[in-house]
């Protein structure tokens, strides 16, 4: 089996798990580190991953620290940079995302002094380098949307569709609180056992993609934690039946009991109406009673009632995917506004509040001094660079006026050491030199402008400037938030006057 890299990456890279091989700057390429390559046979170097800045033979990588500087492969094997030939090379070359303008051998042996950092698989990571199938959520946008779903450890979670798996990376890693089935003990208990309960429902319609998806779970150790189900969810709405039973009372055995839901899909006011509590949808239900076709809308809308999902046909009981004990936190993720307004009105005829719609605008900034560091006196850095070749002269008269006010030395304008002592500072400077030229070391020389300029904070000369970096690949949409109360039966009341009887 895969190691969990995406959850436990450890110190080092490890064979089968995932690697991220950052290129540079925006250009991160993912590989599945292998000691052998079946089409690699004869040669112990493992898997060769070709890059635009040469080969990297996966026995450089494995076992290496996450985080190293990796230089390019400088021996050829003759098998490597080879432009795959069969079928199944290319296919899987395509899969990593290879470059296509990678190098043939020969220019791949040339370019051997480039390198690459290793890095450890985390979503992020993964949503940079992913194989895009579908658009995909980016990291500004799912961490604000995990942090307002308020998904932890533990949480179960509704994402749909699943798309190129990007969100499904992130949720993964934020629901993790052990795999399904890996009990241990509860904390601070005795011989208790908690159950683990994290998990991600993801529901996708596209059949390609929930092969891909699923490949690259299992391949990322994350499949016990994400349950993918090939589904429209519009119409056939959310409920997963563990057991198969004719009795539709068995709902111990319904899932998924969510209490955080994603939704990413062209229109999500129409998988809403699977995502209602048990008793909202009997209030559809009987709203649609009155209509001879309880398909047709509900009044006052364009609300069809929830379909009997899993129920056998013409059974309109309804099962509700949520967690009957919790509030239910929701986001929607839309790139219009029609859509929007769409999901707004279906959620408030469906009983959610708190209905909030934003837009994170994420912009990387680039922010520098418009002059910066110089060598001067050998001080790389300490000052920062003369807008002209006329402040720079003055500068330098400055340092130098002040050097020699400080030490009462005389000294030339380079630093250094006069011979002919005051006559010679009289006549540059008309004014007659007190002390007698005495031996300035260099490092004194540096000390002393230092000092003289420490009060000066030239650290902070140099206008600060910003602009706004162009290319950041994002997709961001209007994000719409809500949430659905916690059922309060009758017998919660009764449940609760009992342990806290109101005192008359
Ligand atoms: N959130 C994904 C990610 O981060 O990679 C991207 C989702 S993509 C924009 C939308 C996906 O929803 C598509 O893959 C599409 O096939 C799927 N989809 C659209 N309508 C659907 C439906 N009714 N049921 C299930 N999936 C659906």
């Amino acid at each position: 089996d895969p190691p969990l890299s995406f959850l436990d990456p450890g110190d080092t890279a490890q064979a089968q798990s995932i690697a991220i091989l950052h290129l540079k700057r925006d250009l991160l390429m993912p590989t599945r580190l292998q000691e052998q390559d079946e089409l690699n046979e004869g040669y112990d170097e493992g898997k060769v991953t070709n890059t635009r800045f040469g080969s990297f033979p996966h026995s450089t990588l494995i076992g290496q620290s996450w985080g190293s500087q990796i230089r390019a492969s400088a021996v050829d094997t003759g098998s490597r940079g080879r432009r795959p030939k069969n079928d199944k090379k290319r296919k899987r070359d395509e899969d990593e995302n290879t470059d296509s303008n990678a190098p043939t051998p020969k220019t791949a042996v040339a370019a051997s002094t480039g390198f690459v950092h290793l890095l450890p698989p985390t979503p992020e990571t993964w949503t940079s380098s992913l194989p895009h199938r579908t658009q995909v959520v980016y990291t500004p946008d799912y961490s604000y949307i995990l942090h307002r779903l308020r998904v932890r450890p533990g949480t179960v979670l509704i994402e749909a569709g699943a798309g190129s798996g990007s969100f499904t990376h992130a949720s993964a890693r934020a629901v993790y609180d052990g795999l399904p089935g890996d009990e241990v003990k509860a904390e601070g208990a005795s011989s208790k056992k908690k159950q683990k309960k994290g998990k991600i429902y993801s529901y996708e319609f596209h059949e390609q993609r929930v092969g891909k998806l699923k490949t690259e779970l299992y391949e990322h150790g994350l499949d016990g934690l994400v349950e993918i189900t090939h589904r429209d969810v519009c119409n056939e709405g959310f409920m997963v039946r563990k057991t198969e039973s004719s009795d539709l009372n068995a709902k111990k055995n319904d899932e998924p009991k969510a209490e955080a839901i994603f939704l990413d899909l062209p229109a999500p006011w129409l998988a809403l109406r699977h995502l209602t509590r048990n008793s909202m949808s009997s209030k559809f239900l009987d709203a649609a009673a009155g209509s001879s076709n309880p398909q047709s809308p509900a009044p006052g809308g364009d609300l069809p009632p929830p379909a009997p999902t899993s129920a056998p046909e013409g059974d309109l009981s309804f099962h509700s995917p949520l967690n009957p004990k919790a509030t239910i936190r929701i986001c929607t993720f839309s790139p219009c506004m029609e859509q929007v307004q769409r999901t707004i009105s279906t959620m408030r005829q469906l009983g959610w509040v708190e209905i909030e719609m934003v837009e994170v605008q994420h912009k990387r900034l680039e922010v520098r001094r418009e002059r910066v560091g110089l060598h001067e006196e050998g001080l790389r850095g300490v000052t920062a660079m003369p807008a002209s070749v006329d402040e720079a002269v003055s500068r330098l008269r400055e340092v130098e006026g002040r050097f020699r006010s400080f030490h009462g030395k005389n000294t030339g304008a380079d630093g250094s050491e006069d011979a002919s002592g005051a006559n010679a500072t009289e006549s540059k400077e008309g004014t007659p030199a007190s002390t007698p030229a005495t031996y300035v070391s260099k490092q004194q020389r540096q000390q002393s402008i230092r000092d003289s300029l420490a009060d000066r904070k030239v650290f902070k000369e140099g206008r600060l400037v910003h602009r706004t970096e162009p290319e950041i690949r994002t997709h961001t949409s209007y994000l719409v938030f809500a949430l659905l109360p916690r059922e309060w039966t009758a017998e919660d009341e009764a449940r609760c006057q009992k342990k806290w009887p109101i005192k008359e």
